[in-house]
């Protein structure tokens, strides 16, 4: 098993080299079955920094039988119980949150400071919070008919298969586990191949206080073995994370089978900055909103901004200032702000969008903050983050997912043409609107179409309230109580008949 002492890794490199080649399944670490592996290297530097075990077939059989076997004794205890050991397993966690973070920001490339320790906290939060609610896991009496005494329980769904991205693959693995293993399943986690030990990690570290099967990780590709695990028969729920494209088939395939699913997926979400809003504010929105710090990889992303006209050269000014004044460089260095994209086809494609953007708004775009430099070039994925000033709503940069740290800024002089084309979007994750004025602040967020919409501040995913999208953007919500019920539980109907 993994050399550990109780005490947090602090070098990531070394870190990265003992979680090589392994799984967790039935709480030990082991190799994948057929001995397979795929190379991990760092985003920022190119260096090989391990290899992750590549599951297929075979091992997701291997993860299905021990966590149904350990799902059952998990469901007998009681919700107090459960809870309790979620919440001490996320103290393990805050005890590692710097050596979290450091591996995070040497795999993904995200900054330490701005982006990677505040996903560690993010992380450990979500098993605090759940880790209160299983008293939350109740049941109803309904007024059915007097004679009969009648009654509804919430029950566990069995193994969960929660499949991950690489965006924030700790608070995402966070959103979903925490309330699945409260409401008394048992889980295997499918990490995204660009972002497999840090993942692989966490669960280790939650594994020192779960019984062991309860929670079991899977690296590996996503047709080998994601696919498996979410046709597996007796995987009765799968909660997804990620792209479109991928969400649709596993809908598909969850179909075949009935079984319920959660799905989590992209967005060009809407920021309308009306005359009177406090442009500061705004602009503070903007730049927390588009995530600049992650390089944009985000799904929650504000892609897209709108701006009134009596204020349009100011926002865009004071933006580009900002941006400006942000640091791009080396991930674990306290003072970068900004890291690097995940990978090379990311960055490829990002590449491609902004060469686009560039296309379309001539000198109205804007490449702001310095690159690094030309050592932290040659081999890190950093790209400069750009403004695409007056481009058209209709074009693709303005339609298209981009993950990267690409804004189009668009300028109108009438609301309702602002919320029209806030709405013209095939995704529906988060929308924000910034004014002052009451009445077009709750008409927007009345008429806004997306699950998340926020009045005059830009927050990402709050822990407890009900996170998720519509349209493109998903099915189903997280992070709140009622998304633990709906997404973790089934409802079951007991009538007793009361005649004597
Ligand atoms: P992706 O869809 O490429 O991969 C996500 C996961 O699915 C990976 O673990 C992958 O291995 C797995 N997978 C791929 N094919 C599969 C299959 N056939 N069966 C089962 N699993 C399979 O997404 P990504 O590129 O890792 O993540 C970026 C995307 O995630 C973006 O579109 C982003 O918007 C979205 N995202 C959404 C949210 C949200 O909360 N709505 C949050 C973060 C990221």
């Amino acid at each position: 098993s993994l050399e550990t002492s109780h005490q947090p890794v602090l070098d990531p490199r070394q870190l990265a080299r003992q979680l090589s080649n392994k799984l967790l399944i039935g709480g030990a670490l082991r190799p994948a079955i057929d001995g397979k592996t795929f190379p991990i290297h760092s985003p920022s530097t190119g260096e090989h920094i391990g290899d992750a075990a590549e599951a297929s077939a075979q091992d997701v059989d291997f993860a299905v039988d021990i966590a149904k076997s350990a799902q059952i004794t998990w469901a007998r205890l009681s919700v107090r119980e459960r809870g309790k050991l979620v919440a001490d397993a996320g103290q393990v966690l805050v005890d590692h949150t710097e050596e979290l973070a450091r591996l995070i920001a040497l795999e993904t490339g995200k900054a330490i400071r701005t982006e990677a320790r505040v996903e560690a906290t993010w992380a450990s939060d979500c098993f605090a919070f759940f880790g209160g609610l299983g008293p939350a896991l109740k049941g109803e009496t309904v007024p059915f008919k007097p004679n009969m005494l009648t009654i509804t329980k919430r029950e566990p769904l069995g193994v969960v298969a929660a499949i991950l991205p690489w965006n924030a693959p700790l608070a995402l693995m966070g959103f979903k586990i925490a309330p699945a293993l409260v409401a008394g399943n048992s889980v295997i986690v499918k990490s995204a191949e660009e972002a497999p030990l840090c993942a692989l990690r966490m669960v280790e570290l939650l594994n020192r206080v779960l019984p062991p099967g309860v929670l079991n990780i899977l690296s590996g590709d996503g047709p080998v073995c994601g696919a498996p695990l979410v046709a597996h028969p007796d995987v009765a729920k799968v909660t997804f994370t990620g792209s479109v494209e991928t969400g649709k088939m596993i809908y598909r395939a969850v179909a075949e089978k009935l079984a319920p699913v959660t799905l989590e997926l992209g967005g060009k979400s809407p920021m309308i900055v009306m005359g009177d809003a406090d442009i500061a504010k705004a602009v503070d929105g903007a730049v927390y909103g588009m995530r600049f710090t992650r390089q944009g990889q985000s799904c929650s992303a504000a892609s897209r901004i709108f701006v009134h006209a009596s204020v349009f050269a100011d926002f865009v000014k004071r933006l580009r200032a900002r941006v400006d004044a942000l640091k791009m460089g080396d991930p674990l260095d306290e003072s970068t702000d900004i890291g690097t994209i995940i990978s090379r086809t990311q960055f490829d494609k990002v590449k491609g969008y902004i060469a686009h953007g560039r296309e379309i708004a001539g000198d109205k775009a804007i490449a702001c903050s310095a690159l690094p430099s030309e050592a932290h070039l040659k081999d890190g994925f950093y790209v400069q983050p750009m403004l695409l000033v007056g481009v058209d709503n209709e074009s693709r940069v303005a339609r298209e997912e981009i993950f990267g740290p690409v804004t189009c800024i668009m300028e109108f002089s009438e609301y309702e043409d602002a919320l029209r084309m806030a709405n013209d979007t095939e995704f529906g994750l988060c929308a924000t609107i910034w004014t002052k004025d009451l009445g077009t602040a709750l008409d927007a967020a009345d008429r806004l179409e997306a699950g998340y919409v926020q009045v005059n501040q830009n927050i990402v995913a709050g822990i407890g309230t009900a996170y998720g999208g519509y349209k493109s953007s998903g099915l189903g919500k997280e992070l709140s109580v009622s998304s633990m019920l709906e997404h973790f539980t089934r409802e079951k109907t007991i009538i007793f008949n009361m005649d004597k």
